[in-house]
């Protein structure tokens, strides 16, 4: 049975099965493997079964509940959630009720959708394993031995197992479309300022925007239509809606210039997932595209600008989370000691890592050397972009240097985890939209991602190359996974 986001809400939506059943199957494949997998920090399952027998309750009535209608999502707990603890997978959180839903959950809600659970992630969303969540991390549902990426890891695997139909996740630096890759799972981060991201718990703020993981590109395309669209409660929403994706999909590649990225080929990329990405080159060249390798030189800067940007705004994002307003507290003599001794308790090794290397960025004597500098690498990194979109329509390059890998691996030594955004971090800094989508297996039989990246507002490209891509996989014969 087809159990993908769009024939779920068709056959809820026309009586056939209902909203409650469908939920149900799920909340049974969490009661199996949740134990193993560990991709939830909270399931919901009483307050699910509730909006399930709202949207029964709505069809019976001879109503529409919406495109999403009984539709399970798992929701990353950083996006915020009435009533709901919202903990960001830190102990500074524990405990913590947001007062209002991100209107990207206010926006599935009104679509049907069924909200099942909060997601395991990195601790705010720093990390690309979900090692350094509080709660432990969460295990690739393809090999328990390895991580699912991050620092979405919960929802990408809450998709790849089969616990939730669709989910959210936030992407910074490539958060959704590393594990996305990893998990064998589609992954969407959209143009900045196309999703709100009210009620998104902030790390980056020029950085952060919000997508889905799906297992098709047509859910993919359906989910960001309904999460999309201007927002007046983010004063960085577009004032427009999501592009309609959805009706292009079936719109071929013919014409369409489609380019490699030289830089994303080479050192430090993994021979068998490069081999995948030559692939997929070779679909989009058979159905019609025309396919050249691009060099996009400013890209190699992309790492260190990320990792200056995006913990600098982090230390100003983080400093609001002072014992006084949010979570935990521990007790001191003096409000400065409490505000020291909640913040050393807190935060795990690598939020304070992220906060010193942010204060020291920004610090009086060194900002124009560090924060200034990855500015002015971030414009040459779009304007290099922008070169490169003058002659393609698309770009294509792996979307994490490897399948997914075990667990420890990579935790010792934080550049080594860092190099794992390599391919996904330019987009973040340029403020385009990318996607993964899996485009088979690599020598150990794991999945590997493609990434697919379009300038910005180049989303209906971009879906269509995706779309090109699934299709050709899916007339070559299976791939294990
Ligand atoms: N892995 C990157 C980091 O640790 C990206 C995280 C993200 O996109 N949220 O910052």
């Amino acid at each position: 049975m087809s159990s993908d986001a769009r024939s779920l809400a068709a056959s809820v939506r026309s009586g056939e099965r209902s909203a409650v059943d469908v939920l149900e199957e799920h909340l049974s494949r969490i009661d199996e493997r949740e134990g193993d997998v560990h991709a939830f920090n909270l399931v919901t399952a009483e307050s699910a079964r509730a909006e399930a027998a709202d949207v029964d309750a709505r069809v019976a009535a001879g109503e529409d509940p919406g495109p999403l209608a009984g539709v399970p999502v798992a929701l990353k707990d950083n996006l915020c959630t009435d009533g709901v603890p919202t903990t960001c997978s830190s102990r500074i959180l524990e405990g913590w009720c947001p007062p209002y839903d991100a209107t990207v959950v206010t926006r599935l809600a009104a679509a049907g959708a069924v909200a099942v659970g909060k997601t395991n992630l990195d601790e705010f969303a720093m990390g690309s394993s979900t090692e350094n969540s509080a709660f432990g991390p969460t295990r690739n549902p393809h090999d328990l031995t390895r991580v699912p990426g991050g620092s979405s890891g919960g929802s990408a695997a809450a998709v790849a197992a089969g616990f939730s139909a669709i989910s959210l996740g936030s992407d910074t630096g490539g958060s959704i479309r590393q594990p996305a890759a990893l998990c064998g799972v589609v992954g969407v981060k959209p143009t900045y300022g196309l999703v709100s991201r009210l009620g998104l718990v902030a790390f980056g703020s020029s950085l952060d925007q919000i997508g889905p993981f799906t297992t098709t590109v047509a859910d993919a395309a359906l989910v960001c239509e309904v999460i999309g669209g201007h927002d007046p409660g983010d004063s960085t929403s577009l004032p427009q809606a999501f592009p309609s994706v959805s009706d292009h999909l079936d719109d071929g590649v013919d014409g369409l210039r489609v380019g490699i990225i030289t830089e994303m080929m080479g050192e430090g990329i993994s021979p068998d997932v490069a081999a995948r990405v030559r692939a997929a080159a070779d679909a989009l060249a058979a159905a019609g595209a025309t396919v050249e390798e691009v060099s996009i030189p400013a890209l190699t800067f992309g790492l260190s600008a990320y990792y200056l940007v995006a913990p600098a705004e982090a230390s100003s994002n983080l400093a609001r989370y002072d014992g006084v307003r949010y979570g935990n507290r521990v007790d001191a003599p003096t409000a400065g000691e409490m505000m020291e001794a909640t913040r050393t308790a807190g935060f795990g090794d690598e939020v304070k890592r992220r906060i010193m290397l942010g204060t020291y960025a920004l610090s009086a004597g060194y900002y124009d050397a560090f924060y200034g500098k990855a500015l002015k690498v971030r414009t040459l990194i779009r304007n290099d972009f922008d070169a490169a979109y003058e002659r393609f329509d698309a770009l294509i390059s792996p979307t994490s240097p490897t399948t997914a890998f075990a667990f420890g691996d990579k935790t010792a030594d934080p550049l080594q985890m860092y190099l794992n955004d390599v391919c996904t971090i330019p987009t973040n800094l340029a403020g385009h939209p990318a996607m993964s989508l899996p485009f088979g297996v690599g020598d150990d039989g794991l999945p590997v991602g493609v990434q697919v990246l379009a300038p910005a507002l180049g989303e209906v490209a971009m879906f269509r190359v995706a779309s090109v891509l699934e299709s050709s996989l899916a007339s070559s014969g299976p791939v294990a996974s």
